[in-house]
């Protein structure tokens, strides 16, 4: 059954931004979400690196800002979780419930958390409402920004990150001007709210970490096909950026208008 010319896994940034500049050309499309609209965002402390809030804006606030896009354009926003996809004469997608057909799909799935090998480790913020003491385990953008986040949610904060800090230095500037402590050392195993490092033994009520992210783009492999679309941090590598999945959602539903409209094959 078609449902809407063009259907788009995903409402974060990517997915939402897509779906609004295609109803802006007229197009309707369906976003299938398996959980709320916003994505990952939602665990970024402050965003700074958009002109468009000078001040900075939190995660929270971003994501409120996102569903009442998606209000306001009216977007069809199916909460069921894509399975499969099939490229045949129509582009189908399967869920729990059913098969829906489109002509061109938009994949903006984001990413997934790399783990570790310890059940109690927790990989997003927003799963942490209050603790005393809380270990952040990574040396990249998301653990220090993770740690601003639970300088204001937990009363003793620890990161420690194994070979280097990779974070953005203002980040490190904040945590450091926080207090919070940073220390080089290798976690080697999590149990019962301890964690034993190379750099000695920690004790937690919470423990999160931010070692990277996995590509969610399973759903796609082996399928090539031009009028299936990945954008968003699924595609970007590690150029994982809230501008730039609103910037590919733009650029993807420009795309897919022109080749409606006057039948691009670029
Ligand atoms: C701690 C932290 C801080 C950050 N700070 C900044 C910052 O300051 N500035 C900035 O620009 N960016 C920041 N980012 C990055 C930003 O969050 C991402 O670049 C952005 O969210 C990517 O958007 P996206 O739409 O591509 O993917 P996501 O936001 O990951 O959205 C993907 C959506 O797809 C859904 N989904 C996945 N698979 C399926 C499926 N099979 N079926 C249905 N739904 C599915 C998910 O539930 C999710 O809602 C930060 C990220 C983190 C973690």
């Amino acid at each position: 059954m078609l449902v809407a010319p063009v259907g788009i896994i995903g409402a974060g940034p990517a997915g939402v931004s897509a779906a609004v500049q295609l109803k802006r050309y007229k197009i309707n499309s369906v976003l299938f979400e398996k959980r709320k609209i916003g994505g990952l965002i939602e665990n970024a402390h402050r965003i700074e690196n958009t002109m468009l809030f000078s001040n900075g804006i939190s995660g929270r606030e971003f994501v409120k800002i996102l569903e009442e896009y998606a209000r306001k354009y009216d977007l069809n926003v199916i909460y069921e979780e894509a399975k499969k996809i099939k490229a045949g004469e129509r582009i189908t997608i399967e869920t729990e419930n059913g098969e829906y057909e489109f002509d061109y799909f938009i994949v903006a799935t984001g990413t997934r958390p790399r783990t570790l090998p310890f059940p109690e480790v927790k990989y997003h913020i927003t799963e942490i409402e209050k603790c005393d003491k809380i270990l952040i385990i990574g040396g990249g953008d998301i653990a220090f920004d993770y740690a601003l986040s639970a300088s204001e949610k937990c009363k003793d904060v620890t990161l420690i990150y194994r070979s280097t800090i990779k974070a953005l230095p203002v980040l490190v500037d904040e945590v450091m001007a926080k207090g919070i402590k940073i220390v080089r050392g290798e976690v080697e195993k999590i149990e019962n709210g301890v964690a034993y490092t190379s750099a000695g033994i920690f004790e937690f009520d919470e423990v999160l970490a931010g070692i990277g992210r996995i590509p969610n783009v399973e759903i796609v492999e082996g399928i090539a096909d031009s009028r299936i679309f990945v954008i968003g941090d699924a595609k970007n590598g590690i150029y994982r950026q809230s501008s730039l999945a609103i910037a590919d959602g733009i650029r993807t539903a420009m795309k897919i208008w022109r080749v409606i409209k006057y039948g691009d094959t670029e």
